[in-house]
């Protein structure tokens, strides 16, 4: 036998929703917000138990790159005015996550604005009758349960939801659907700040004492790891690692992802022996704690109105139709082959004309209706995916389409119908630069 037939069963419709959220990290959270603040009754259902995706559940460094993100401004000015007595008055740089205050802040705002949320629950499949989305199965402890609502925006990274309506897609990058390499964030403690490195990023070129630290990284740390990232805490002597690393590794496929934690983890002492012989600051650290789950950079890209790309990034497009606005960021392609940056990245020779826009069109995607991206997800080519996929700008594309669902609702619609100038007046009042 090759294939089991599941017998057909009926499902409790647990809620009717306007909007629905699948996947609560920067993008979902942000969508999920910004529906709720246009008055659509919005609920968010998230796999892991807690809200925030990469940036808590993956145990993020930082909020990246010169985007101007109200809604990422809002979550990191809501975790600063925690204060918490293990602090110590240790002044953590603006941007560094403290990742216990943000899956906090995170709950409270989407609760504070009245979004129903739901962790610990899988999306599992789409409810759809013909081209039309009218909501989501979802899978959890509670049993296999439905949920309706008039527009579901796919915010689960991986376009999870989308790939099941059917949308089509490529994986990776054009010439042969390979993705970025995965890793396994992790926190030490032990580090002494006073004379601790910080190579934040491949090209960071550091002199230490037995050579120059990436080079050493290259030689010495079992392949395919082979670079040294390392990130300032909120708390002193913590430091972010980001240095274990997998290359081929399909982020929508379990077992792949199941090695994926397994290798990466069994990268972490060899690391962490590493840093202790040839990182001046780390002779005496050790592994505080580890990410609930491997970091996947890249995945699914669909097809939507518009695909984003490269180019549209270094010439700082307006687009007409923009949902989400001053993104900066370099293409930041890890090595497909292994450690450090591939040879289609740029860092510190990126040069753009500026801050770009994001359209609609590239979040509205092909031969489906009533059905957003929004995230990491949206049409993009591999390079500009690259781009778009860090956080703030995550955050940004959430907020756009949380208003255009929002939108949806109000106007009896479907989400390509609506207005881009609609939604731009209320992004704008939400603060929302055009
Ligand atoms: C190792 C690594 C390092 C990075 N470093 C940085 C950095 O320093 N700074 C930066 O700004 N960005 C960084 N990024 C990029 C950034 O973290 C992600 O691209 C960004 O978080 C994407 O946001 P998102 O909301 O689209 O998806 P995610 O953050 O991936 O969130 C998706 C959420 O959906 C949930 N989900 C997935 N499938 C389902 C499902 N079927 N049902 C229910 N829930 C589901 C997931 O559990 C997750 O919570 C890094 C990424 C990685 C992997």
């Amino acid at each position: 036998m090759t294939s089991y037939n599941e017998s057909a069963r009926s499902l409790p419709i647990i809620d009717r929703v306007d909007v629905l959220v699948a996947g609560g990290g920067p993008a979902g959270c942000a969508a999920a917000l910004a529906a709720a603040r246009c008055g659509a009754r919005t609920m968010i259902v998230e796999a892991h138990p807690v809200l925030g995706g990469i940036a808590t559940s993956g145990m993020m460094s930082h909020w990246s790159g010169g985007t101007f993100s109200p809604m990422a401004n809002e979550f990191q000015a809501a975790c600063h005015a925690i204060h918490w007595p293990v602090e110590d008055g240790f002044k953590a740089e603006r941007h560094a996550i403290n990742h216990e205050k943000l899956k906090l802040v995170l709950f409270n705002k989407l609760d504070e604005a009245g979004v129903i949320i739901r962790t610990h629950t899988f999306c599992a499949q789409v409810i759809q009758e013909g081209n039309t989305i009218k909501g989501v199965i979802i899978e959890s402890k509670s049993g296999r349960e439905a949920v309706l609502a008039s527009v579901v925006i796919d915010a689960t990274g991986d376009g999870d939801l989308a790939a099941k309506a059917n949308v089509p897609f490529r994986k990776g990058r054009e010439s042969d659907e390979r993705m970025q390499p995965v890793t396994l964030m992790f926190k030490i403690a032990g580090v002494d700040y006073k004379t601790a490195i910080f190579p934040g990023s491949f090209e960071s070129l550091v002199q230490v004492p037995k050579g120059e630290i990436q080079d050493l990284a290259r030689k010495i740390l079992p392949k395919p790891a082979g670079h040294t990232l390392l990130y300032r805490s909120t708390q002193n002597g913590h430091v972010v690692v980001n240095m274990t690393n997998l290359i081929d590794i399909d982020g929508t496929s379990a077992a792949d992802l199941t090695k994926a934690e397994i290798e990466t983890r069994r990268q972490i002492p060899k690391i962490i022996d590493f840093l202790r012989e040839y990182a001046p600051g780390y002779e005496n650290c050790y592994l505080l704690a580890s990410a609930e789950c491997v970091g996947v950079r890249e995945t699914r890209h669909f097809e939507a109105g518009y695909v984003l790309n490269e180019i549209d990034i270094l010439e700082a497009r307006v687009f007409d139709d923009w949902i989400a606005t001053k993104n900066l960021f370099n293409f930041d392609i890890h090595n497909l082959d292994g450690a450090g940056l591939d040879k289609d990245g740029v860092q510190r020779h990126f040069r753009s004309k500026g801050h770009y826009t994001i359209p609609y069109r590239s979040c509205v995607p092909k031969e489906v209706d009533y059905l957003l991206l929004a995230g990491r997800n949206i049409a993009g080519t591999h390079k500009a995916h690259s781009n778009f996929r860090v956080m703030p700008i995550c955050a940004n594309i959430g907020q756009g389409i949380g208003v255009a669902a929002a939108l949806s609702v109000r106007h009896g619609i479907a989400p390509r119908n609506v207005d881009p100038k609609d939604i731009q007046v209320i992004l704008k009042e939400q603060g929302v630069e055009p």
